[in-house]
C-alpha cells in the first residue's frame, strides 16, 4: 500500500505512487541481469561518454527536477539546485574520468626464477546487478554517487527510492532510460519489504539510511554472501578553538548545521568550543541562525523537515536537552504550514542529552563549552558515530594535528562536509556510521571483484610438478636458501633445473 506523502512546506497531499509488489522485484532484477552482459561489453570509453551525457541531461533538465524536489522536500528551488543538481554534472564527469584508472588491468611482475615465463594480470570484473537503496534526504544525490561508478564498472543497477520520496526516483529513472536505454537501470518502489526483496536478488548492494535498517541489510547481504556498502547515520562534531576567526567559523558552522534542515548524515550536531571564545562565538552563531528563513518564507535557506516523524524526533531531542539543563538561545519552535522548524541553537549542553548521544537529523545544534582542545577531541570521539569532524582555528598546523586525532571517515580544518560532492575522494565513516565507501577508486571494491589472469608463455614444465624425487628435495632446499639470501649465484641452480625439466617430461616413459 503506497503511503500518503505531503509537501513538507505547505502540507499539500501529493499524487500517490504505486508500489512494486515484493514478489515482482525478482522480475525487475532479471530484466537488468539480462541486459548486463551487453552493457558490460561496451568499451569503457562508450560507458564514460554515456555517464557524462547523463550528468549533462540532469543539469539541462534541472528545472523539472527542482519542481519534483520542491514538492517532495519542501525546498526552495535554489536549495535543490545547489545541493543536488549542480553537483550531478560534475560528479558524472569526475566519476567517468576516474573510472579509467579504477578499472584498468593491473599487471603484476612475478619472480622469473620461481615463476618463469608467466604473465599476471588483475582484472576488475563487474558484479552483475547492483541494488541501490536510498534514504529521502537527498533523493537524487544518494543515487548519483553509487549509480555512476556502478554503471561505469559494467554493472546494471536497480534503484529503490525511499517511500517518502518516490517521485524523485521516477523522474530520475525516466531520464536514465532516455539516455541509457531500457533495463540498464531498473526501479522498484515501496518500503522495507521491497528493499528486502531487492537485497534477496542482487549481486551487490549499496545501502544508505539509518543504523537500524543498515544492520538488517548488512546481515541479509552477509547471509547471501554478496558484498554490501553500508552508509549510515552521523552525529558530527566541530571543535572551535580560541584563536578561530569568529565570523567565518559561525557562518561555516551555521551552514553545515542547518543546510537541508540538518537532514544531512554529516550535518554538525555538536560544537565543542573552548571557553575563551565561547561567548563571542555563540553570540555570533545565534545572530546568524536567527536571520535564516525557513522555506517558504523569504529566500528559504532552510527547508522544513521532510516528514512528521522526523519533526517529532527533533521536538523530542530539544525538549530532552532543555529538561536536562540546556539553554535555548534561538529557535526551538515550529513554523509555517507544513513541517517547518526554526533553526535552533542549544547552549550549555552535556553528555547524557539526546542531542549529544543520538543523531537528531534536524536543524538543531548543541554547544558544549570545554576547557581545552584535548577535552574537545576526547568528547568529540566519545560517540558511536564517526562520519565527518572538523577543527576551526587560525593555527593550521595545530588544527591538522588535532583533526588527525578525530575518529571519523572525513576530517577537516576550517570546513565541514563538502567533500561528499567530490567523486575523487572517499566518503566513508567508522563505528555505527557503517562500512560503506562512496567516491574514489576505493568505492570500486563494491562494484567489481578482482580476477587474477595468468598467461604461461613458458615452454618448460614447472620444476615442482611430478615426479617427487631427491632432485626435487635438493631444489626445495636451494630455493629456501635463496630466500634466506645464502645462495649468491642463481646460475649454480641451472643444471638442477634442467635435470628436473627432463625428469618431469619423461615421467612414466
Ligand atoms: P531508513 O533506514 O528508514 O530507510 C532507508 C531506505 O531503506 C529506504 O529506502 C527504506 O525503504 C529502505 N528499507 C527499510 N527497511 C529495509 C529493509 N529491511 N531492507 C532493505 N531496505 C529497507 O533511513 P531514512 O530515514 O530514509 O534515512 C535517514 C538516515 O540515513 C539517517 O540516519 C542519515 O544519517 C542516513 N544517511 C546516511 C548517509 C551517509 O552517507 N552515511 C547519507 C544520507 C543519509
Amino acid at each position: 500500500m503506497p503511503q500518503e506523502n505531503r509537501c513538507p512546506a505547505d502540507g499539500r497531499a501529493l499524487v500517490p505512487v504505486r508500489w512494486t509488489e515484493p514478489s515482482a522485484v525478482a522480475e525487475v532484477v532479471a530484466r537488468c541481469r539480462a541486459a548486463q552482459p551487453a552493457w558490460a561489453a561496451l568499451p569503457l570509453a562508450t560507458r564514460q561518454k554515456r555517464i557524462t551525457l547523463l550528468g549533462r541531461r540532469i543539469v539541462e533538465r534541472r528545472l523539472e527536477a527542482m519542481d519534483v524536489l520542491g514538492d517532495e522536500l519542501g525546498r526552495h528551488p535554489t536549495d535543490s539546485l545547489m545541493s543536488e543538481l549542480v553537483i550531478a554534472g560534475n560528479y558524472a564527469k569526475g566519476a567517468a574520468a576516474l573510472a579509467g584508472d579504477a578499472l584498468r588491468d593491473e599487471h603484476v611482475r612475478l619472480s622469473p626464477i620461481e615463476f618463469p615465463g608467466k604473465r599476471a594480470v588483475i582484472q576488475r570484473v563487474p558484479r552483475g546487478v547492483v541494488g541501490v537503496i536510498a534514504p529521502w534526504n537527498y533523493p537524487l544525490l544518494q543515487f548519483f554517487k553509487p549509480l555512476f561508478p556502478a554503471l561505469l564498472a559494467g554493472n546494471t543497477v536497480v534503484i529503490k527510492p525511499s517511500e517518502h520520496t518516490p517521485r524523485s526516483g521516477i523522474w530520475l529513472h525516466g531520464l536514465l532510460q532516455e539516455v541509457l536505454g531500457p533495463d540498464v537501470v531498473g526501479i522498484v518502489q515501496g518500503d522495507g519489504a521491497v528493499g528486502q526483496a531487492l537485497v534477496d536478488q542482487v549481486d551487490a548492494v549499496v545501502f544508505t539510511g539509518s543504523v537500524a535498517t543498515g544492520r538488517k541489510v548488512a546481515t541479509q547481504a552477509a547471509g547471501r554472501l554478496i558484498p554490501s556498502s553500508i552508509e549510515l547515520g552521523g552525529n558530527d562534531a566541530a571543535i572551535v578553538l580560541a584563536d578561530c576567526d569568529v565570523d567565518r567559523t559561525a557562518a561555516g558552522l551555521a551552514f553545515w548545521s542547518f543546510h537541508n534542515a540538518g537532514q544531512d548524515c554529516s550535518s554538525v550536531e555538536r560544537i565543542y568550543v573552548e571557553r575563551g571564545v565561547a561567548d563571542a562565538f555563540v553570540d555570533r552563531l545565534v545572530q546568524v541562525t536567527a536571520a535564516l528563513a525557513v522555506h517558504p518564507d523569504g529566500d528559504g535557506e532552510v527547508p522544513p523537515l521532510q516528514n512528521p516523524a522526523q519533526l517529532a524526533i527533533v521536538e523530542d531531542h530539544v525538549a530532552d536537552a532543555i529538561a536536562k539543563g540546556a539553554i535555548l538561545r534561538t529557535g526551538g519552535q515550529r513554523c509555517g504550514e507544513g513541517y517547518g522548524y526554526r533553526p535552533t541553537v542549544l547552549d550549555g549542553c552535556a553528555p547524557g542529552m539526546k542531542v549529544i548521544e543520538e543523531e537528531t537529523f534536524g536543524p538543531v545544534v548543541a554547544i558544549v563549552r570545554v576547557d581545552d582542545a584535548a577535552a574537545a577531541v576526547e568528547a568529540a570521539n566519545a560517540s558511536v558515530y564517526g562520519l565527518n569532524g572538523s577543527v576551526w582555528t587560525r593555527d593550521l598546523a595545530r588544527g591538522e594535528a588535532l583533526a588527525r586525532q578525530l575518529e571519523v571517515g572525513v576530517a577537516y580544518v576550517n570546513n565541514h562536509s563538502f567533500t561528499g560532492a567530490i567523486p575523487q575522494l572517499p566518503w566513508t565513516g567508522v563505528k555505527h556510521t557503517g562500512t560503506g565507501v562512496a567516491g574514489s577508486r576505493h568505492a570500486y571494491a563494491t562494484f567489481t571483484r578482482p580476477r587474477t589472469l595468468i598467461v604461461d608463455k613458458g615452454r618448460q614444465p614447472d620444476v615442482f610438478w611430478f615426479p617427487a624425487n631427491a632432485d626435487l628435495a635438493r631444489l626445495g632446499h636451494a630455493v629456501a636458501e635463496l630466500g634466506l639470501g645464502r645462495v649468491s649465484r642463481v646460475a649454480t641452480l641451472l643444471p638442477l633445473l634442467a635435470r628436473r625439466g627432463a625428469q618431469i617430461l619423461g615421467l612414466g616413459r
